[in-house]
């Protein structure tokens, strides 16, 4: 975590107003009254049973509890999974509206998920990384939804609880995974900047002093202490005691995996099934990246012998990479491109772009920098009408060396570029989020589906291709394979890791030899997946939905079928889980 700093070069696009504007969703508020009131109390029960949930929500009234950690606290949580289950169970989701319907079955979900990671998944006893309160006090502090001096009120209360949620996260630690207590010890030390930064920063900017300032001073060290303490224990006498037999496998094995893709995902088919089709795809994307580098060859390597194999595709993209921008106008080029994109989408009539939404590009924040080079910055289901940014890193930044923004830079070149601009900005990420917006919906936003995010971002690189975008050039499609290779090999390394015991040998010649990636990429990544699980196949199981559902859409449709109708259908039911949205657009309720 580093300090915020906020860069003035803030440019507001806008996009121009061609084509008339669709019908929109209206909210169907009084076609299930009763539902309707069922959805406002579940809600509102939801957040004071998981205040630090409702605080990333940007719902802030219960934000100065910190709950301990404690077998009553499951204990409630799995009553009010219950409690709740049985209230929804009252309806009969065949008789409410189709977005009712899909209402009804995403809180089934949610609280058979919460339930089934307390009793089944059990990351509270061998995760001890899940103990960081670091980040809900940072959300807190930065958020504008009230005044400093109220905001501080509220921290300062929530820290009043921070030493008995340490002890009790410590009494919960038992058999933990090697490479999470790991993660947790760094992460839990790194959180400590909050308090000893960021905070102190605010009591300095909200004026306080004297005999004030010396309480809160003292609440300060008193936190930082507890957590500190949690942090050495884990590191001086849980760490060393952890071998083979008394530290849980950071591999999930099958049974576990098939779950919690099933809470999470909410796809149509199995993980078992999605690894398979990953396996199927990486092998037709191979065939086609060799036919185009072998057809492409003579124009960049006139006279020179072809390399066997998969060498003539290693080849190419080396060869196709030195084509990127400069590190000074990086940035520039990504908002230059913005509009071209949204032009492209209204000439090929693709779907609707709501003119009145604004995209900003800018450079990422600091306080949120080393994550990735470019990122949306959404607002969250409380305040919809907020701006939304597109972050991009600054290769300018004395923080790249040379080498490291040569290493960047050739990573996004000039075809990969515009790639991640569909994928981040239009028809991708941003696009979708306007529409979702436009649901009024809460349910819909608060329990928002990743695979239906990130599978949308994924089609729409798909989408835009096909359209023709890139002229169709065999450069454009031979990067965009490349970067499609990326998600599918994600979702295969994820499952060979977690289920078939994949070492990391292994995994790196997959990530390098088979994805064409960096080593720092490849390494990364084996990190990455020992300490999560299903969600790097979530990219590749949106995307395998969504084109499924198109498919067996224009079936049914048939001469009605157009690409904008598809598109633009799917994304006002927001981010539902595609196997649900499948199911109102097929008309296959349950
Ligand atoms: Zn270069
Ligand atoms: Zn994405």
């Amino acid at each position: 975590m580093k300090k915020i700093y906020l860069y003035n070069l803030l440019l507001l696009l806008f996009f121009n107003a061609c084509d008339s504007e669709p019908e929109k969703v209206e909210g169907v508020p009084n076609q299930d009254p009763e539902f309707e009131v069922f959805k406002d109390y579940f809600i509102n029960e939801l957040w004071k049973i998981s205040p630090q949930q409702a605080v990333y929500a940007g719902y802030y009234d219960y934000a100065a509890e910190l709950p301990a950690p404690s077998d009553s606290l499951r204990e409630a949580q799995i009553a009010f999974a219950n409690r709740m289950l049985d209230s929804l169970h009252q309806y009969d989701p065949a008789s409410l509206s189709p977005d009712n319907s899909i209402n009804y079955k995403m809180i089934e979900n949610e609280l058979e998920s919460q339930r089934w990671y307390i009793t089944t998944y059990q990351g509270w006893k061998w995760n001890p990384a899940t103990y960081n309160v670091a980040g809900v006090f940072d959300r807190i502090i930065k958020s504008d939804f009230a005044p400093l001096a109220q905001k501080l009120e509220i921290v300062f209360e929530k820290m009043e609880h921070v030493p008995q949620y340490y002890a009790q996260a410590r009494e919960n630690i038992d058999r933990p995974s090697v490479p999470h207590t790991r993660l947790a010890i760094d992460q839990i030390r790194g959180g400590t900047y909050i308090f000893e930064n960021v905070i102190l920063d605010s009591l300095n900017a909200a004026g306080i002093s004297g005999e004030q300032q010396k309480e809160m001073l003292a609440t300060i060290n008193e936190t930082v202490e507890s957590i500190n303490a949690f942090a050495n224990y884990l590191e001086l006498e849980v760490l060393p005691e952890l071998n083979g037999e008394n530290s849980r496998n950071f591999r999930l094995g099958e049974n576990l995996y098939e779950e919690k893709f099933k809470y999470d995902i909410v796809s149509t088919y199995t993980a078992k099934e999605i690894y398979e089709k990953a396996r199927a795809h990486k092998d037709s994307l191979h065939r086609e990246m060799t036919r185009i580098s072998q057809r492409l060859w003579s124009k960049y390597f006139p006279g020179q012998a072809q390399p066997l194999g998969l060498q003539v595709v290693h080849h190419m993209l080396d060869t196709l990479s030195s084509q990127h921008s400069h590190r000074d106008s990086f940035m520039q080029d990504i908002e230059k491109q913005i509009p071209r994109l949204a032009e492209f989408v209204r000439e090929k009539d693709l779907l609707y772009l709501d003119p009145s939404k604004p995209l900003t590009v800018r450079e990422t924040p600091m306080y949120m920098r080393g994550i990735a080079g470019a990122s949306i910055s959404a607002p969250g289901p409380y305040d919809k009408d907020k701006e939304t940014f597109y972050n991009v890193s600054p290769l300018n930044s004395p923080q790249y060396t040379t080498a490291s923004a040569e290493s960047f830079l050739r990573e996004y070149n000039d075809y990969i570029l515009q790639i991640l601009n569909i994928h981040e900005a239009i028809p991708g990420h941003y696009a979708q989020l306007v529409y979702s917006n436009e649901n009024p919906d809460m349910i819909r936003s608060i329990l928002g589906n990743g695979a239906t995010i990130e599978g949308w971002a994924v089609y729409g690189e798909r989408m835009m291709l096909e359209a023709g975008y890139g002229k169709n050039a065999a450069e454009m499609w031979l990067m965009y394979y490349k970067w499609n290779l990326r998600t599918t090999c994600n979702t295969i390394l994820d499952y060979s890791v977690h289920v078939l015991n994949m070492t990391e040998e292994q995994a790196l010649n997959l990530l390098m030899n088979e994805a064409f990636q960096e080593e720092a990429e490849a390494r990364g990544k084996w990190r990455r997946v020992q300490l999560s699980q299903v969600q790097l196949t979530s990219y590749f199981t949106g995307y395998m939905d969504i084109v499924k559902l198109r498919q067996d859409y224009q079936e049914k449709m048939g001469e009605e079928y157009s690409l904008k109708n598809f598109n633009e259908t799917f994304l006002k039911y927001g981010s539902a889980p595609v196997k649900y949205i499948r199911e109102a657009m097929l008309g296959e309720r349950e």
